[in-house]
């Protein structure tokens, strides 16, 4: 398990999803939904040191208003737990925009 492998472990892990064993031959990893284990995404193993966090706290708005991330809401509660405000304001905003991703 390399350096890079850890950091997006636990980038991902802190809204909520779980990185699984290796898709292909090393490089691509698969996104379990930590809520219920159903598969969400991948993710390489090519980034740079900083990209993953990076990555995720991008997407935080769109885990927080439900239009990425696995369909159980999983994601939704997590990225409210973490961040409240961003998270209601995410949703305001997505709301008001049709829903449209
Ligand atoms: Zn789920």
């Amino acid at each position: 398990m390399t350096d890079i492998v850890d950091e997006i472990r636990g980038a991902y892990a802190s809204v909520g999803i779980t990185l699984d064993h290796p898709a292909t031959y090393g490089t691509y990893y698969r996104l379990l939904c930590t809520g219920c284990s159903r598969i969400v995404g991948n993710v390489g193993d090519k980034l740079l040191p900083g990209m993953a966090a990076t990555l995720v706290d991008q997407q935080f708005d769109l885990y927080a208003a439900g239009l990425v991330g696995c369909a159980c809401g999983h994601q939704q509660e997590r990225t409210r737990a973490l961040d409240p405000e961003r998270w209601a304001a995410a949703r305001r905003r997505y709301a008001s925009a049709g829903g449209a991703a």
